[in-house]
């Protein structure tokens, strides 16, 4: 028998209609992309997208429609978010930092119709526009005053292109999955892989991130994504902060360590959320400048480990709670979220961070299990490592235009993580599985090896790769950028190691570099350096 509900659907535009009605004079703060500060309220957007709505139309665009975007956190760019999902039509957030290739194969392999950029990318439009075979119309992200400077057919200001005459409409009615938004993912191999995400996907992943025990984010949160919004939805946060009524800061193109601090005490920010290497820069700003951050009560720390000495400073110097989180682009992308329970008040201050330092339990919704090759379950000691495997309904089970899907017969997403989980559900990545070192049949995890070497004064950042050896199969080898002033040997730094890991864990070597490769996502390029140093010999 079926209830006797209303079948309401889940669609984003529920989301600014109810921050509209509920929470109208609640402030978007932005840097723009002329780095200047604007402000306005929920009911002030709403009006806009409304506006850029209506001017979408006008064009011809009709759902189903992609539209890119090329853009910093700012207020233009939020308003894309709303407008182009709520008419049915999917936003395609490209990754700027990707190579001009990738961009062009992305946004050909989504048919974009439309193409939104900022300012600092015309010349990244410029070099490519040509490529783009299906793009037809150009809008630059600026005010109608300033000039275009930009040579394209068919270009017209983000000001001048919703300054259109029809100002209301009726939020369009359609099924909650229907796709809202895309997001290319380059962390399989091969060609990037597109993520389409659903109306009711992404409501259900905004929900259940704001809930007490994943986020907190209430009507009392100052939220600021520092997490760019073409990286995973900007984790949630831009749909999280309206459907809680949370003000919301986007930092816009400076992400520096200096303009990172002034907007959170300008604007009072109490959570952000960011890549450990975002943090760092603050650290380091903070330290150098004795700065404090007394408004922020939770940062979030994902997209690669949170190291144990971050998570630890943070705590110490400044009284913030790190939240340590995992996911992916396929998830929405969160998984878990690293917070202690009332059984562990009485542990130890050291027992604590260790905790922390681990990624998290699931959050409701998620689904998750470690398996060995052969598919078999591995148990929940907190020791055992194997393939993390996940459900949920915001968990892709295709990627775009690719029929086949990405699910086991049991309907499990394996996400290329290694990882263990205890007793209490603590998940802890301990490699992605291309990464983990196989060393004389046991596994040894690259991330534990990097996070013990982050956790040395003198030492910037770490990597550790698995490089040909004749008995081993495998050992370890440490590359490492220490901190301008120092001179550390090698001696020294794998003395570090000791008493911290099993013996064998040490890595056989240290190379010291002034700087390790990045992916577009922020990520260390690990199969750039095991190329490069795959007949690396110690000496
Ligand atoms: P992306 O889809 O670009 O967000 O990358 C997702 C991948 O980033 C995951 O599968 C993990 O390998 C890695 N990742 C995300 N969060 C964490 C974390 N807290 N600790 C370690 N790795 C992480």
């Amino acid at each position: 028998m079926l209830g006797l509900m209303q079948n309401r659907q889940l669609l984003v535009s529920s989301i600014i209609d109810f921050a509209d009605k509920n929470y109208g004079d609640v402030e978007i703060v932005s840097k723009t992309d002329s780095n200047q500060v604007h402000r306005y309220s929920y009911s002030e957007a709403t009006y806009r997208i409304k506006k850029l709505i209506n001017a979408l139309k006008n064009i011809g665009l009709k759902k189903g429609d992609k539209v890119a975007t090329l853009a910093w956190n700012d207020h233009r760019h939020f308003e894309l978010y709303y407008a182009i999902s709520s008419m049915g039509a999917i936003l395609h957030t490209i990754n700027p930092r990707l190579f001009e290739e990738q961009i062009i194969y992305i946004s050909n392999h989504a048919e974009d119709s439309i193409l939104f950029f900022d300012q600092s990318f015309a010349n990244l439009v410029n070099n490519i526009s040509k490529k783009l075979v299906s793009v037809k119309k150009y809008v630059i992200m600026k005010s109608e005053k300033s000039d275009l400077n930009i040579k394209l057919d068919n270009i017209i200001s983000y000001e001048n292109f919703i300054d259109h005459k029809v100002k209301d409409l009726d939020w369009p009615n359609f099924k909650e999955e229907e796709a809202c938004s895309l997001c290319y993912t380059s962390g399989t191999t091969g060609n990037p892989k597109g993520v389409l995400y659903s109306h009711k996907s992404t409501l259900l992943h905004a929900w259940a991130t704001s809930m007490p025990d994943t986020l907190c984010i209430s009507a009392s949160s100052v939220v600021m994504p520092v997490v760019p919004m073409f990286h995973a939805n900007a984790w949630g946060l831009v749909y999280a902060a309206p459907m809680t009524g949370a003000k919301l800061v986007l930092p816009g193109s400076d992400l520096d360590g200096e303009s990172i601090y002034k907007i959170i005490n300008d604007e009072k920010v109490t959570i952000s959320a960011g890549v450990p290497t975002v943090w760092l820069m603050l650290l380091n700003y903070m330290d150098q400048n004795r700065g404090s951050i007394m408004s922020v009560k939770n940062l979030v720390i994902g997209g690669s480990a949170a190291p144990k000495s971050m998570i630890k400073e943070f705590s110490d110097k400044y009284n913030v709670t790190v939240l340590h989180a995992w996911g992916m682009t396929e998830m929405s992308p969160l998984g878990t979220v690293c917070r202690l329970l009332p059984k562990h008040n009485d542990l130890s201050i050291a027992s604590k961070f260790d905790l922390k330092a681990k990624q998290g339990r699931a959050i409701f919704g998620v689904e998750m299990k470690i398996t060995d090759d052969s598919g078999v379950e591995m148990p929940r000691d907190g020791k055992s490592f194997g393939n993390l495997k996940v459900k949920g309904p915001w968990v892709a089970e295709a990627y775009y235009k690719e029929p086949k899907k990405i699910l086991d017969e049991e309907g499990w997403f394996n996400t290329g993580d290694v990882a263990t989980i205890d007793p209490d559900g603590f998940m802890q990545i301990t490699d992605r599985s291309k990464d983990v070192i196989k060393s004389g049949g046991e596994w040894i995890s690259s991330i534990d090896l990097e996070n013990i070497a982050i956790g040395h004064e003198k030492i910037l950042e770490a990597c550790v790769i698995g490089i040909p050896d004749t008995k081993w199969d495998e050992r370890p080898l440490l590359l490492i950028v220490q901190d301008k002033k120092s001179e550390l040997t090698k001696k020294e730094v794998l003395d570090f190691f000791v008493g911290k890991v099993a013996k064998w864990w040490i890595p056989d070597d240290v190379i010291f570099l002034e700087e390790l490769p990045h992916t577009a996502t922020g990520k260390l390029l690990k199969s750039k350096l095991r190329d490069e140093f795959k007949n690396h010999k110690i000496v």
